[in-house]
């Protein structure tokens, strides 16, 4: 059991931070993909069962200069109140001011009342203490359910806290999933443990890379950014995509990898390409010899099987980023056979969390994503977590 499920709601206004930062159509505003929106509904079903009310805050979008029509959240008060059974969804057309107090101030249990747009106020991003208090004028406890956000220090998703004791502050259902995932793989990883790690920059990942040296005791290193390590140690890379400035830092991984007794995997062979695009000329190469004028664009039958095995003998998996250009047919095969292998060491009993970027992209369009322990949803904010960051959305709660 969980603070925010053990404790009773009934005649609470709960002030909930959610992620409802959905894509709209420019012209009909209908919206694109409600998932964000389903995937806080238990949080706000339990506080409304319990015989509490609830009155959500959201961004939406990047609006520049104060409200915006294609930014309101107004747009999404039908669909929200469909998704919740069809209960009336008050609204308040500014989420500070007289209108919005006054609504938060006659909000009954079981009503629920959306905020406008939280970014329409510079204050917000700023992390504004004066417009954070305004805020948690409007409820009696803050529960934190935006994961999507945990890693901005902003009015309604940090500072805030400090307007609420700490027997008040909650994590929702959906920060709690993704919390307790991280600290899974990150605190209590079972061993062996094996961070697969992929996509296009090396630049983007040594933070990550140097925080699971801690932990990992095996990393699989693919995608793009593994000719950065081949050529860094003399291998021929074609042209390969490479960061020419990163080779020093590429060595002194694969030297603090050796020092600390984690196994680095690079991918033995290479599906190459004599041009980026989707209906280029392909061959295979080892990745370390791949022939002046062709470029590394996925991995080969021999990493495949490589990783495969090292992913089949792990108790705990972490991944992040495409092992090839997935988004082209020819080079999704490597990517797609990893998925396979983190689903089956998943059934064989495996924890796996799937996170940060293309890499949840992936599972989700080869239908992988219930074959895993774990997708999570926030892209910027896990991957700040894997770098072992404190996360101010995380640590304002838990103070
Ligand atoms: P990231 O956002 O860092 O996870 O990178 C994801 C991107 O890396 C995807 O768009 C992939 O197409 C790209 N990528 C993966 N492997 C390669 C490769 N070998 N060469 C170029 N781009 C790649």
């Amino acid at each position: 059991m969980s603070k925010f499920s053990d404790y009773n709601f009934a005649n609470q206004k709960a002030l909930i931070r959610v992620d409802f930062n959905v894509p709209l159509d420019k012209q009909t505003f209908a919206i694109g993909d409600d998932n964000r929106m389903k995937a806080t509904l238990p949080t706000i079903q339990k506080i409304l069962h319990d015989g509490g009310s609830v009155v959500l805050m959201s961004h939406l979008g990047r609006p520049k200069d104060g409200p915006e029509e294609r930014y309101s959240l107004k747009h999404l008060v039908n669909h929200l109140s469909e998704l919740l059974g069809g209960i009336t969804v008050k609204f308040a057309n500014d989420c500070i001011g007289a209108a919005a107090y006054k609504l938060s101030a006659s909000l009954q249990p079981g009503e629920v009342l959306l905020l406008e747009n939280l970014r329409f106020y510079k204050e917000e991003e700023k992390g504004d203490e004066i417009f954070a208090k305004k805020l948690s004028e409007l409820g009696d406890v803050w529960v934190n359910d935006a994961f999507g956000t945990a890693h901005r220090a902003h009015a309604s998703t940090a500072v805030i806290a400090k307007f609420f004791p700490p027997e008040k502050r909650f994590f929702g259902y959906v920060m709690e999933g993704e919390v307790t995932a991280a600290e899974q793989v990150l605190h209590k990883a079972e061993k062996p443990f094996v961070a697969i790690i992929g996509g296009a920059k090396v630049s983007d990942k040594i933070l990550i890379i140097e925080n699971l040296l801690e932990r990992a005791t095996d990393i699989i290193i693919g995608g793009g950014m593994a000719y950065t390590f081949f050529k860094a140690q003399g291998g021929a890379i074609g042209k390969s995509l490479c960061e020419d400035d990163r080779l020093e830092i590429a060595k002194d991984l694969l030297q603090k990898a050796a020092l600390k007794g984690v196994s680095i995997h690079l991918p033995s062979d290479s599906i190459i390409a004599d041009n980026f695009s989707a209906d280029a000329n392909t061959s295979t190469a080892p990745s370390n010899n791949i022939p002046e004028g062709w470029m590394g664009l996925d991995i080969a039958e021999n990493a495949v099987e490589q990783f495969t095995n090292v992913i089949k003998q792990s108790k705990t998996i972490l991944w992040n980023g495409p092992m090839g250009v997935f988004e082209m047919e020819k080079f999704q095969t490597g990517t797609k056979a990893i998925a396979t292998a983190v689903a089956e060491a998943t059934q064989a009993g495996a924890f796996s969390l799937v996170g940060g970027g293309d890499s949840v992209a992936a599972v989700n369009q080869f239908g992988f994503a219930n074959k895993v322990s774990y997708v999570s949803t926030g892209g910027g904010a896990m991957l700040e977590y894997f770098e072992g960051k404190v996360l101010p959305g995380i640590a304002a709660v838990k103070e």
